[in-house]
Protein backbone atom coordinates (compact mmCIF):
# COMPACT_ATOMS: atom_id res chain seq x y z
CA UNK A 1 0.00 0.00 0.00
CA UNK A 2 0.86 3.35 -0.31
CA UNK A 3 2.59 5.53 2.43
CA UNK A 4 2.46 8.81 1.65
CA UNK A 5 0.25 11.79 2.32
CA UNK A 6 -2.73 11.31 -0.96
CA UNK A 7 -2.20 13.15 -3.96
CA UNK A 8 -5.54 15.61 -4.39
CA UNK A 9 -6.80 17.15 -7.46
CA UNK A 10 -5.77 20.47 -6.41
CA UNK A 11 -2.20 19.07 -6.60
CA UNK A 12 -2.16 18.34 -10.06
CA UNK A 13 -4.13 21.08 -11.08
CA UNK A 14 -1.71 23.42 -9.54
CA UNK A 15 1.16 21.22 -11.23
CA UNK A 16 -0.40 22.14 -14.50
CA UNK A 17 -1.84 25.64 -13.68
CA UNK A 18 2.57 26.02 -12.86
CA UNK A 19 3.63 24.83 -16.24
CA UNK A 20 1.13 26.79 -18.10
CA UNK A 21 2.50 29.61 -16.74
CA UNK A 22 5.78 29.22 -17.95
CA UNK A 23 4.97 29.27 -21.22
CA UNK A 24 6.73 32.63 -22.76
CA UNK A 25 3.66 34.68 -24.68
CA UNK A 26 4.78 35.76 -28.05
CA UNK A 27 1.48 37.64 -28.49
CA UNK A 28 1.69 41.10 -27.94
CA UNK A 29 0.53 42.76 -24.35
CA UNK A 30 -2.49 45.24 -25.92
CA UNK A 31 -3.96 42.22 -27.80
CA UNK A 32 -4.26 39.31 -25.18
CA UNK A 33 -7.60 39.56 -24.14
CA UNK A 34 -7.25 35.55 -22.88
CA UNK A 35 -4.32 34.01 -21.25
CA UNK A 36 -1.98 31.02 -22.02
CA UNK A 37 -2.81 29.28 -18.78
CA UNK A 38 -6.70 30.16 -19.65
CA UNK A 39 -6.63 28.71 -22.25
CA UNK A 40 -4.53 25.61 -21.39
CA UNK A 41 -6.83 24.86 -18.26
CA UNK A 42 -9.59 25.18 -19.96
CA UNK A 43 -8.96 22.82 -22.46
CA UNK A 44 -7.98 20.14 -19.97
CA UNK A 45 -11.17 21.40 -17.97
CA UNK A 46 -13.06 20.07 -21.08
CA UNK A 47 -10.75 17.24 -21.63
CA UNK A 48 -10.84 16.00 -17.70
CA UNK A 49 -14.94 16.11 -17.65
CA UNK A 50 -14.92 14.96 -21.40
CA UNK A 51 -17.17 17.27 -22.13
CA UNK A 52 -16.72 19.68 -25.59
CA UNK A 53 -19.48 22.19 -24.57
CA UNK A 54 -17.75 22.38 -21.46
CA UNK A 55 -16.74 26.19 -21.77
CA UNK A 56 -19.98 27.39 -23.36
CA UNK A 57 -22.03 25.99 -19.69
CA UNK A 58 -19.54 27.41 -17.79
CA UNK A 59 -20.16 30.81 -19.82
CA UNK A 60 -24.18 30.85 -19.24
CA UNK A 61 -23.08 29.67 -15.52
CA UNK A 62 -20.72 32.74 -15.43
CA UNK A 63 -23.57 35.39 -17.14
CA UNK A 64 -26.04 34.53 -14.68
CA UNK A 65 -23.85 34.75 -11.61
CA UNK A 66 -20.47 36.25 -11.75
CA UNK A 67 -18.94 32.50 -10.78
CA UNK A 68 -18.27 29.37 -12.98
CA UNK A 69 -16.90 26.00 -12.13
CA UNK A 70 -14.00 26.56 -14.31
CA UNK A 71 -13.14 29.39 -12.27
CA UNK A 72 -13.61 27.52 -8.90
CA UNK A 73 -11.51 24.49 -9.96
CA UNK A 74 -9.30 25.21 -12.68
CA UNK A 75 -8.64 28.51 -11.67
CA UNK A 76 -9.60 30.06 -15.03
CA UNK A 77 -9.76 33.95 -15.04
CA UNK A 78 -11.29 34.37 -18.56
CA UNK A 79 -13.16 31.93 -20.45
CA UNK A 80 -11.75 31.81 -23.91
CA UNK A 81 -14.18 31.56 -26.71
CA UNK A 82 -13.61 27.85 -28.30
CA UNK A 83 -12.38 29.46 -31.33
CA UNK A 84 -9.51 31.66 -29.82
CA UNK A 85 -8.22 28.77 -27.63
CA UNK A 86 -8.15 26.49 -30.12
CA UNK A 87 -5.56 29.50 -32.23
CA UNK A 88 -3.93 29.88 -28.95
CA UNK A 89 -3.32 26.12 -28.18
CA UNK A 90 -1.91 25.92 -31.86
CA UNK A 91 1.31 28.01 -31.16
CA UNK A 92 1.95 26.64 -28.00
CA UNK A 93 4.84 24.02 -28.37
CA UNK A 94 4.16 20.41 -27.40
CA UNK A 95 7.40 20.34 -25.29
CA UNK A 96 6.12 22.85 -23.12
CA UNK A 97 3.70 20.64 -21.54
CA UNK A 98 6.08 17.64 -21.46
CA UNK A 99 7.36 18.27 -17.91
CA UNK A 100 3.52 17.86 -16.71
CA UNK A 101 3.73 14.06 -16.40
CA UNK A 102 7.63 14.57 -14.75
CA UNK A 103 6.36 16.19 -12.37
CA UNK A 104 2.76 13.87 -11.52
CA UNK A 105 5.91 11.05 -11.35
CA UNK A 106 7.66 12.97 -8.44
CA UNK A 107 4.65 13.74 -6.92
CA UNK A 108 4.33 10.24 -7.17
CA UNK A 109 7.19 8.86 -6.30
CA UNK A 110 7.97 11.40 -3.59
CA UNK A 111 4.42 10.27 -1.56
CA UNK A 112 6.00 6.93 -2.28
CA UNK A 113 3.01 6.11 -4.10
CA UNK A 114 4.71 4.05 -6.91
CA UNK A 115 6.49 2.17 -4.33
CA UNK A 116 3.57 -1.09 -5.27
CA UNK A 117 4.78 -0.54 -8.56
CA UNK A 118 8.32 -1.88 -8.20
CA UNK A 119 8.19 -5.17 -10.01
CA UNK A 120 11.41 -6.71 -11.86
CA UNK A 121 14.72 -5.90 -10.11
CA UNK A 122 13.89 -2.83 -8.51
CA UNK A 123 12.58 -1.35 -11.66
CA UNK A 124 9.31 -0.04 -13.23
CA UNK A 125 8.18 -1.74 -16.62
CA UNK A 126 7.62 1.20 -19.22
CA UNK A 127 6.29 0.07 -22.00
CA UNK A 128 6.02 1.81 -25.18
CA UNK A 129 4.02 1.46 -28.24
CA UNK A 130 2.80 3.80 -31.28
CA UNK A 131 -0.87 4.71 -31.72
CA UNK A 132 -2.74 6.47 -33.84
CA UNK A 133 -4.57 9.38 -32.51
CA UNK A 134 -5.96 10.94 -35.62
CA UNK A 135 -6.87 10.12 -39.06
CA UNK A 136 -8.95 11.89 -42.11
CA UNK A 137 -8.87 11.78 -45.72
CA UNK A 138 -9.53 15.81 -45.94
CA UNK A 139 -8.78 17.71 -43.07
CA UNK A 140 -4.59 18.19 -42.65
CA UNK A 141 -1.64 20.47 -41.15
CA UNK A 142 2.12 20.42 -41.83
CA UNK A 143 2.79 18.00 -39.93
CA UNK A 144 0.52 14.95 -40.51
CA UNK A 145 1.72 11.81 -41.68
CA UNK A 146 0.35 11.40 -45.23
CA UNK A 147 -0.54 8.03 -46.87
CA UNK A 148 -1.47 7.53 -50.77
CA UNK A 149 -3.57 4.73 -51.45
CA UNK A 150 -3.86 2.56 -54.82
CA UNK A 151 -7.60 3.89 -55.28
CA UNK A 152 -6.43 7.37 -55.43
CA UNK A 153 -7.14 8.73 -52.24
CA UNK A 154 -5.28 10.07 -49.66
CA UNK A 155 -5.27 9.88 -46.07
CA UNK A 156 -4.02 11.89 -43.27
CA UNK A 157 -3.08 10.50 -39.41
CA UNK A 158 -1.18 11.64 -36.68
CA UNK A 159 0.62 9.01 -34.47
CA UNK A 160 2.41 9.16 -31.29
CA UNK A 161 4.51 6.85 -29.30
CA UNK A 162 3.37 6.43 -26.22
CA UNK A 163 4.98 5.47 -22.83
CA UNK A 164 3.70 4.98 -19.14
CA UNK A 165 4.77 3.42 -16.02
CA UNK A 166 2.45 -0.04 -15.25
CA UNK A 167 2.45 -2.85 -12.61
CA UNK A 168 1.04 -6.39 -14.70
CA UNK A 169 -1.27 -6.53 -11.70
CA UNK A 170 -3.00 -3.35 -11.66
CA UNK A 171 -5.20 -1.43 -12.97
CA UNK A 172 -3.64 1.81 -13.08
CA UNK A 173 -1.07 3.46 -15.11
CA UNK A 174 0.78 6.10 -15.60
CA UNK A 175 1.72 7.71 -19.02
CA UNK A 176 4.83 9.59 -19.68
CA UNK A 177 5.32 12.18 -22.22
CA UNK A 178 4.45 10.97 -25.58
CA UNK A 179 6.36 11.66 -28.41
CA UNK A 180 5.08 12.74 -31.75
CA UNK A 181 5.80 10.43 -35.09
CA UNK A 182 5.34 13.25 -37.65
CA UNK A 183 6.72 15.07 -40.40
CA UNK A 184 9.17 17.81 -40.23
CA UNK A 185 9.51 20.67 -42.06
CA UNK A 186 12.83 20.13 -44.60
CA UNK A 187 13.28 16.35 -44.07
CA UNK A 188 11.30 14.45 -47.21
CA UNK A 189 11.67 11.14 -45.65
CA UNK A 190 8.50 10.86 -42.88
CA UNK A 191 9.63 10.66 -39.49
CA UNK A 192 8.78 6.57 -38.04
CA UNK A 193 7.95 4.55 -35.28
CA UNK A 194 10.85 3.35 -34.80
CA UNK A 195 12.71 6.70 -34.71
CA UNK A 196 10.14 8.27 -32.03
CA UNK A 197 10.77 5.32 -30.09
CA UNK A 198 14.84 5.67 -30.14
CA UNK A 199 13.74 9.55 -29.26
CA UNK A 200 11.24 8.86 -26.84
CA UNK A 201 13.97 6.58 -24.70
CA UNK A 202 16.58 9.53 -25.07
CA UNK A 203 13.55 11.57 -23.39
CA UNK A 204 12.81 9.12 -20.61
CA UNK A 205 16.98 8.93 -19.29
CA UNK A 206 17.01 12.53 -19.23
CA UNK A 207 14.35 12.68 -17.58
CA UNK A 208 14.46 10.52 -15.09
CA UNK A 209 18.57 10.18 -14.91
CA UNK A 210 18.65 7.26 -12.37
CA UNK A 211 15.39 5.35 -12.72
CA UNK A 212 15.23 1.81 -12.72
CA UNK A 213 13.66 1.54 -15.88
CA UNK A 214 12.63 -2.03 -18.04
CA UNK A 215 11.28 -1.08 -21.65
CA UNK A 216 8.96 -3.50 -22.66
CA UNK A 217 7.76 -3.09 -26.66
CA UNK A 218 6.41 -5.04 -29.68
CA UNK A 219 9.01 -6.93 -32.06
CA UNK A 220 9.47 -3.90 -33.92
CA UNK A 221 11.42 -2.97 -31.25
CA UNK A 222 14.02 -5.78 -30.99
CA UNK A 223 16.45 -4.94 -33.69
CA UNK A 224 20.16 -4.30 -33.25
CA UNK A 225 20.02 -0.56 -33.15
CA UNK A 226 17.19 -0.14 -30.36
CA UNK A 227 19.14 -2.67 -28.03
CA UNK A 228 22.07 -1.05 -28.35
CA UNK A 229 20.71 2.46 -27.40
CA UNK A 230 18.74 0.58 -24.58
CA UNK A 231 21.89 -0.48 -23.33
CA UNK A 232 23.35 2.68 -23.86
CA UNK A 233 21.09 4.08 -21.74
CA UNK A 234 21.13 1.50 -18.99
CA UNK A 235 17.66 0.47 -19.27
CA UNK A 236 16.73 -3.06 -19.20
CA UNK A 237 14.24 -4.90 -21.91
CA UNK A 238 11.84 -7.60 -22.72
CA UNK A 239 11.01 -7.03 -26.25
CA UNK A 240 9.20 -9.09 -27.94
CA UNK A 241 10.60 -11.46 -30.52
CA UNK A 242 8.97 -13.56 -33.44
CA UNK A 243 10.54 -16.39 -35.32
CA UNK A 244 9.41 -14.68 -38.22
CA UNK A 245 11.77 -11.90 -37.73
CA UNK A 246 14.77 -13.80 -36.17
CA UNK A 247 15.47 -16.13 -38.38
CA UNK A 248 19.35 -16.39 -36.91
CA UNK A 249 17.93 -16.35 -33.65
CA UNK A 250 15.36 -19.22 -33.81
CA UNK A 251 17.84 -21.21 -35.21
CA UNK A 252 20.03 -20.78 -31.73
CA UNK A 253 16.73 -22.15 -29.82
CA UNK A 254 16.05 -24.87 -32.15
CA UNK A 255 19.98 -26.19 -32.22
CA UNK A 256 20.22 -25.89 -28.22
CA UNK A 257 16.20 -27.67 -27.80
CA UNK A 258 17.79 -30.23 -30.11
CA UNK A 259 20.98 -30.80 -27.72
CA UNK A 260 18.96 -30.50 -24.49
CA UNK A 261 20.31 -27.17 -23.02
CA UNK A 262 17.38 -25.04 -23.24
CA UNK A 263 15.64 -24.85 -19.49
CA UNK A 264 11.70 -25.74 -18.98
CA UNK A 265 9.34 -25.44 -16.54
CA UNK A 266 5.90 -26.20 -17.21
CA UNK A 267 2.57 -26.54 -14.78
CA UNK A 268 -1.26 -27.26 -15.30
CA UNK A 269 -3.46 -24.80 -14.07
CA UNK A 270 -6.83 -25.57 -12.76
CA UNK A 271 -8.67 -25.60 -15.79
CA UNK A 272 -6.40 -28.15 -17.24
CA UNK A 273 -4.55 -25.78 -19.33
CA UNK A 274 -0.46 -26.29 -19.50
CA UNK A 275 1.74 -23.24 -19.07
CA UNK A 276 5.04 -24.04 -20.10
CA UNK A 277 7.86 -21.57 -20.03
CA UNK A 278 11.61 -21.80 -21.30
CA UNK A 279 14.53 -19.95 -21.53
CA UNK A 280 17.95 -19.87 -22.95
CA UNK A 281 20.73 -17.12 -21.55
CA UNK A 282 23.26 -15.89 -23.97
CA UNK A 283 22.22 -16.12 -27.03
CA UNK A 284 23.26 -13.71 -30.38
CA UNK A 285 20.24 -11.52 -31.45
CA UNK A 286 20.86 -11.28 -35.09
CA UNK A 287 23.78 -12.40 -37.57
CA UNK A 288 26.49 -9.87 -38.57
CA UNK A 289 29.54 -8.73 -36.90
CA UNK A 290 29.12 -7.80 -32.99
CA UNK A 291 25.10 -8.81 -32.60
CA UNK A 292 23.70 -8.04 -29.24
CA UNK A 293 23.72 -10.93 -26.71
CA UNK A 294 20.50 -11.41 -25.21
CA UNK A 295 18.54 -13.94 -22.84
CA UNK A 296 15.87 -15.62 -24.64
CA UNK A 297 12.10 -17.08 -23.18
CA UNK A 298 9.22 -18.48 -24.36
CA UNK A 299 5.47 -18.67 -23.02
CA UNK A 300 2.93 -20.98 -24.14
CA UNK A 301 -0.46 -22.28 -22.96
CA UNK A 302 -1.28 -25.48 -23.92
CA UNK A 303 -4.47 -27.09 -24.35
CA UNK A 304 -5.25 -30.74 -24.38
CA UNK A 305 -2.00 -32.27 -24.42
CA UNK A 306 -0.79 -30.17 -27.62
CA UNK A 307 -3.32 -27.46 -28.54
CA UNK A 308 -1.04 -24.13 -28.60
CA UNK A 309 -3.84 -21.96 -27.58
CA UNK A 310 -0.97 -18.87 -26.96
CA UNK A 311 2.41 -18.74 -27.26
CA UNK A 312 5.01 -15.82 -27.39
CA UNK A 313 8.32 -15.07 -27.25
CA UNK A 314 10.68 -12.50 -26.01
CA UNK A 315 14.53 -11.11 -25.65
CA UNK A 316 15.65 -9.35 -22.59
CA UNK A 317 18.70 -8.41 -20.93
CA UNK A 318 17.87 -9.94 -17.67
CA UNK A 319 19.43 -13.39 -16.58
CA UNK A 320 16.61 -15.63 -16.56
CA UNK A 321 16.13 -18.32 -14.22
CA UNK A 322 13.72 -20.40 -12.67
CA UNK A 323 12.28 -17.96 -10.08
CA UNK A 324 11.87 -14.67 -12.52
CA UNK A 325 10.84 -16.70 -15.33
CA UNK A 326 7.16 -15.99 -14.90
CA UNK A 327 7.95 -12.55 -13.64
CA UNK A 328 9.52 -11.85 -16.72
CA UNK A 329 6.45 -13.41 -18.96
CA UNK A 330 4.12 -11.20 -16.65
CA UNK A 331 6.12 -8.13 -17.54
CA UNK A 332 6.55 -8.98 -21.29
CA UNK A 333 2.63 -9.53 -21.59
CA UNK A 334 1.90 -6.27 -19.17
CA UNK A 335 2.96 -4.21 -22.74
CA UNK A 336 -0.45 -4.29 -23.57
CA UNK A 337 -1.76 -2.25 -20.61
CA UNK A 338 -1.11 0.66 -22.80
CA UNK A 339 -3.34 -0.64 -25.70
CA UNK A 340 -6.11 -1.77 -23.52
CA UNK A 341 -6.39 0.78 -20.43
CA UNK A 342 -4.66 3.68 -21.98
CA UNK A 343 -5.23 4.56 -25.38
CA UNK A 344 -8.62 2.23 -26.12
CA UNK A 345 -9.91 4.60 -23.00
CA UNK A 346 -9.35 7.55 -24.79
CA UNK A 347 -10.72 6.33 -27.75
CA UNK A 348 -14.06 4.50 -26.38
CA UNK A 349 -14.41 5.59 -22.93
CA UNK A 350 -15.31 9.35 -23.57
CA UNK A 351 -12.50 11.21 -23.95
CA UNK A 352 -13.19 11.90 -27.98
CA UNK A 353 -9.70 11.29 -28.88
CA UNK A 354 -10.70 11.05 -32.11
CA UNK A 355 -13.47 12.89 -32.13
CA UNK A 356 -11.98 16.29 -34.04
CA UNK A 357 -11.30 18.81 -31.56
CA UNK A 358 -10.27 21.10 -34.00
CA UNK A 359 -6.85 19.95 -35.84
CA UNK A 360 -4.73 23.75 -36.14
CA UNK A 361 -1.73 24.10 -38.52
CA UNK A 362 0.72 24.02 -36.23
CA UNK A 363 0.71 22.29 -32.98
CA UNK A 364 -3.13 21.98 -32.07
CA UNK A 365 -4.03 18.29 -32.54
CA UNK A 366 -0.62 17.04 -31.06
CA UNK A 367 -1.97 19.36 -28.10
CA UNK A 368 -5.14 18.36 -27.49
CA UNK A 369 -3.95 14.70 -27.33
CA UNK A 370 -1.16 15.72 -25.01
CA UNK A 371 -4.00 17.41 -22.28
CA UNK A 372 -5.84 14.31 -23.23
CA UNK A 373 -3.39 12.27 -21.21
CA UNK A 374 -3.00 14.86 -18.84
CA UNK A 375 -6.31 14.64 -17.83
CA UNK A 376 -6.17 10.80 -18.30
CA UNK A 377 -3.12 10.57 -15.70
CA UNK A 378 -5.02 12.94 -13.50
CA UNK A 379 -8.23 10.22 -13.46
CA UNK A 380 -5.71 7.71 -12.69
CA UNK A 381 -4.15 9.44 -9.89
CA UNK A 382 -7.06 10.47 -8.38
CA UNK A 383 -8.88 6.78 -8.97
CA UNK A 384 -5.63 5.52 -6.71
CA UNK A 385 -5.95 7.52 -4.36
CA UNK A 386 -8.71 9.93 -3.45
CA UNK A 387 -10.77 8.52 -0.82
CA UNK A 388 -13.64 10.99 -1.82
CA UNK A 389 -13.47 10.00 -5.70
CA UNK A 390 -13.65 6.32 -4.68
CA UNK A 391 -16.78 6.74 -2.52
CA UNK A 392 -18.94 9.15 -5.44
CA UNK A 393 -17.34 6.58 -7.70
CA UNK A 394 -18.93 3.32 -5.94
CA UNK A 395 -22.79 5.03 -6.49
CA UNK A 396 -22.60 4.15 -9.95
CA UNK A 397 -21.77 1.17 -11.67
CA UNK A 398 -20.82 2.74 -15.30
CA UNK A 399 -17.77 5.02 -15.39
CA UNK A 400 -20.12 6.50 -17.89
CA UNK A 401 -23.18 7.16 -15.93
CA UNK A 402 -20.95 8.56 -13.04
CA UNK A 403 -18.87 10.82 -15.42
CA UNK A 404 -22.44 11.98 -17.24
CA UNK A 405 -23.17 13.00 -13.49
CA UNK A 406 -21.03 14.96 -12.86
CA UNK A 407 -21.18 16.63 -16.21
CA UNK A 408 -24.62 17.72 -15.47
CA UNK A 409 -24.08 18.89 -12.45
CA UNK A 410 -21.16 21.68 -13.34
CA UNK A 411 -22.99 22.54 -15.97
CA UNK A 412 -26.43 23.74 -13.29
CA UNK A 413 -24.32 24.41 -10.27
CA UNK A 414 -21.36 26.19 -8.80
CA UNK A 415 -19.08 24.20 -6.54
CA UNK A 416 -16.27 25.86 -4.29
CA UNK A 417 -14.00 22.64 -5.82
CA UNK A 418 -13.46 19.50 -7.03
CA UNK A 419 -13.86 18.00 -3.44
CA UNK A 420 -17.70 19.67 -2.96
CA UNK A 421 -18.25 18.10 -6.21
CA UNK A 422 -18.04 14.98 -4.73
CA UNK A 423 -19.70 15.22 -1.82
CA UNK A 424 -22.37 16.59 -3.23
CA UNK A 425 -22.57 13.44 -5.40
CA UNK A 426 -22.43 11.11 -2.48
CA UNK A 427 -25.04 12.85 -0.38
CA UNK A 428 -26.94 15.56 -2.00
CA UNK A 429 -28.82 17.35 0.35
CA UNK A 430 -26.14 18.14 2.65
CA UNK A 431 -23.79 19.06 -0.59
CA UNK A 432 -26.09 22.15 -1.71
CA UNK A 433 -24.30 25.49 -1.22
CA UNK A 434 -26.12 28.86 -2.59
CA UNK A 435 -23.98 30.77 -4.39
ZN1 LIG B 1 -2.06 17.21 -39.13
Amino acid sequence: MTTGKPLKFSNLRKTVSKRADEIVEKRQTGKIKYSLHDSCLSALAMMFFQDPSMLEFQRRLEEASQLNNLQTMFNVTTIPKDNQMRTILDNVPPEKLYPVFSDFFELLQRGNHLNDYLFLEDGYIIPIDGTQYFRSESVNCPSCLVKKHRNGTTSYSHQAIGAAVVHPDKPQVFPLAPEPIKNTDGTKKQDCEINAGKRILQRIRTDHPNLKIVITADDLYSKKPFVELLKKLKMSFILVAKPTDHTILFEQVLQKDEQDEADVIEWKDKKGLTHRYEWINGLRLNGGTSPPEINFLEYSIIKDQDKITYTNSWVTDIEVNADNVNKLVKAGRAKWKIENENFNTLKNQGYHAEHNFGHGEKNLSFNFFIIILIAFSMHQIIELMDPLFKKARAKFSARKEFWNQLRCMIRIIIFRNWESLLQFIISPSTGIRAP
